[in-house]
């Protein structure tokens, strides 16, 4: 079994992205790679893509970076103008090889591959009534179960199969199919992750997780897939089917404008590089401090800063300088590095922090083991004292929907008050940003998913599985 180190050790972990493309010509598993590199952040364990030339799928699979699983000679024998791709994170474990996606079945009705980001909260329930049914099941992952429901439901066409299925699953999931001649996407009526198309100057369409993968593939007309939507493309023709009626309280995760999108993406209309400006203004009004200089956790952390300090009159500077190169490496770490942790990230700019007040924005505390060694860094570069901003609320609970938030009995918001949580990590003060104030910042007043911060989840859970050993039954897509 590969492990791997990622030296970004307390954030919440997501997720997968997706990416669904028909194009003229031979290319499209090509294309989806380099939409698969521009969707790189959101999974670091593995990549895979499936191909149709209109007769045959064909896939490649494996565990690692987008990057390390591809090269041309496993790339070119993905001949045909529709592909999808997916690229995942996930708990490393015993199962994990198989539940790399695309996932890829023979059917009745010919080739499927499915593959998904989301978390379904009722897989127990549509598992057994697979296994009932004589179903062989392989893997943990939701995308096994999404494609044997698929290949199982009525219907003369894989759209009808699916708006067939669709209302019996709960939970999240952006979702990305392809069969011999055509790709089909769906999102979930609650709209939990991001799904965007575009046209591509060629003609033919591209959906995908974030709209700056569609960018990088030269995309025009970007809209967002509508919760409960389905699109089917087919050649250079991309045809919307309504399958369940999105829901009156919509639940889209707070967590992608705060940390997992990339900033240059748009979602719910919102520039997500201008939402975390916004969410440091509105922290700077709701926690001031008096002090010298406002730095960011590099690097979801920059554009709050900014608002931070715009807003505070504080001076703006880099403090952190964060090594982008190392991302997640399959080589462990001597024990030696191992135990320097974020230092592995992160170097100090003395001579920005040396005698100030300083003031750190981060994104998130999830459970706690991070801050505090951020925290001393900073003060073994010189700082007078350490001013701690986060631009959410207190995580204390477990997150359903396909983030890795951690368990109850991990979440440090669930264990200690703030004032404990600042002397926890060794902070002169701590401030989060409140529930209202975050919403005030994204300009929404409902139509989020804010469960990790309240408890109130859009969709009954089971609670109790919200334990350390239980807690990964499942594979996060
Ligand atoms: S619980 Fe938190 S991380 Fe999970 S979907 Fe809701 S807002 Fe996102």
């Amino acid at each position: 079994m590969t492990t791997s180190f990622d030296a970004e050790l307390d954030r919440p972990s997501e997720e997968c992205g997706v990416i669904g493309i028909s194009t003229p010509g031979d290319d499209a598993a090509r294309s989806a790679f380099f939409g698969l590199y521009a969707l790189q952040h959101r999974g670091q364990e593995a990549a895979g893509i499936a191909a149709s030339d209109g007769q045959v799928v064909r896939l490649h699979r494996d565990q690692g970076l987008v990057s390390q699983v591809f090269e041309a000679g496993n790339l070119d024998p993905l001949k045909g103008g529709m592909a999808i791709g997916h690229t995942r994170y996930s708990t490393t474990g015993a199962n994990s090889e198989r539940n790399v996606q695309p996932y890829v079945v023979e059917t009745l009705h010919g080739p499927l591959g499915v593959a998904h980001n989301g978390n379904l909260v009722n897989t127990d329930q549509l598992r057994s009534t697979l296994l009932e049914r004589g179903a062989g099941l392989q893997s943990s992952s939701d995308s096994e179960v999404i494609a044997l429901m698929l290949a199982a439901s009525e219907g003369t066409t894989w759209e009808d199969r699916l708006a067939t299925v669709m209302p019996q699953w709960q939970g999240a999931f952006s979702l990305v199919l392809i069969c011999a001649t055509k790709v089909i996407a769906a999102r979930d009526p609650w709209g939990f992750r991001p799904l965007s198309m575009g046209r591509l100057a060629s003609g033919g369409h591209v959906v995908a997780s974030e709209t700056g993968a569609l960018q990088t593939l030269g995309c025009d007309q970007i809209r967002e897939i509508e919760p409960g939507e389905i699109v089917v493309l087919q050649g250079q023709v991309a045809r919307s089917h309504r399958a369940v009626e999105p829901k009156e309280k919509q639940a889209r995760c707070t967590f992608e404008h705060i940390y997992f999108s990339r900033p240059d993406a748009v979602w719910d209309g919102l520039s997500v590089h201008q939402a975390r400006q916004r969410l440091g203004e509105e922290l700077a009004r709701e926690h001031p401090v008096d002090a010298d200089v406002v730095i960011p956790v590099p690097d979801s952390s920059m554009p709050a800063a900014i608002g931070y300090a715009a807003v505070s009159g504080i001076t703006y500077n880099e403090g952190f300088v964060k090594n982008r190169y190392i991302g997640r490496t399959f080589i462990e770490p001597t024990d030696e590095l191992r135990r320097q942790g974020v230092k592995l990230k992160f170097n100090m700019l003395k001579e920005n922090i040396a005698g100030k007040r300083v003031v750190v924005i981060d994104d998130s505390i999830v459970r706690g083991t991070t801050s505090g060694p951020l925290v001393r860094m900073v003060r073994e570069a010189g700082a007078s004292e350490v001013h701690v901003r986060i631009t959410c609320p207190p995580i204390a609970h477990p997150c359903f929907f396909g983030v890795d938030m951690g368990s109850y009995d991990e979440l440090i918001a669930h264990q200690l008050g703030v004032p404990e949580i600042s002397d926890h990590i060794g902070a002169d003060s701590l401030g989060f940003l409140s529930v209202d104030r975050m919403m005030k910042a994204l300009g929404r007043d409902d139509g989020y998913c804010n469960a990790c911060f309240t408890g109130s989840y859009p969709i009954p859970v089971q609670l109790s599985l919200a334990t350390t050993k239980q807690r990964f039954d499942g594979v996060l897509g």
